[in-house]
């Protein structure tokens, strides 16, 4: 019996326990750490420095220096919250590693840079099945799957090559 994974909707419960890994580690609650973790918590996929500093400063009173949100971001991904994604394009994006949850993949529109996140349970079985029947111990795998989206696609295909 399969079920299909959500797509987005977060639930909320990354930001909790990574409050509580954090607070583990001799973190302080609150301040700049705080704001970062429930902005990437709200978000469908990763996110990078960039959008994250611009995103905080959109908020207003929320303004966090982007060699703190570096910082920040290093200090998650040390404490395994985060996980990297580099799709390629020279941007490191950040996801959270949710608890037992929600995995998924990416597409990468080589045209406008767009980045689709996709699950497919499927796929995962079949890496699963690679992974039992390889000499190769998988610990973990990402896919990134290049192309053009709808958006730049459009009715007669892209506008024009990307660059
Ligand atoms: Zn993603
Ligand atoms: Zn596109």
């Amino acid at each position: 019996m399969e079920t299909m994974a959500p797509t987005t909707t977060p639930t909320g419960s990354w930001a909790a326990h990574a409050a509580t890994v954090l607070s583990e580690a001799g973190f302080r609650r609150g301040g700049a750490r705080a704001a970062v973790v429930e902005l990437l918590d709200a978000q469908a996929c990763a996110l990078s420095a960039y959008d994250i500093e611009q995103a905080l400063r959109e908020e207003g009173d929320r303004a966090v220096a982007r060699a703190s949100v570096y910082r920040i971001l290093d200090e998650l991904e040390e404490l395994k919250l985060v996980s990297r994604i580099d799709v390629g394009q020279g941007i490191t994006r950040y996801e959270p590693i949710r608890p037992g949850g929600h995995h998924h993949h990416h597409m990468v529109c080589d045209h406008c840079g767009r980045i689709i996140p996709f699950s497919d349970d499927g796929l995962e079985r079949a890496i699963s099945r690679l992974a039992r029947e390889s000499t190769f111990a998988v610990t973990e795998h990402e896919i990134v799957l290049h192309g053009v989206c709808a958006e730049c696609a459009g009715p007669g295909g892209p506008a024009s090559p990307p660059r």
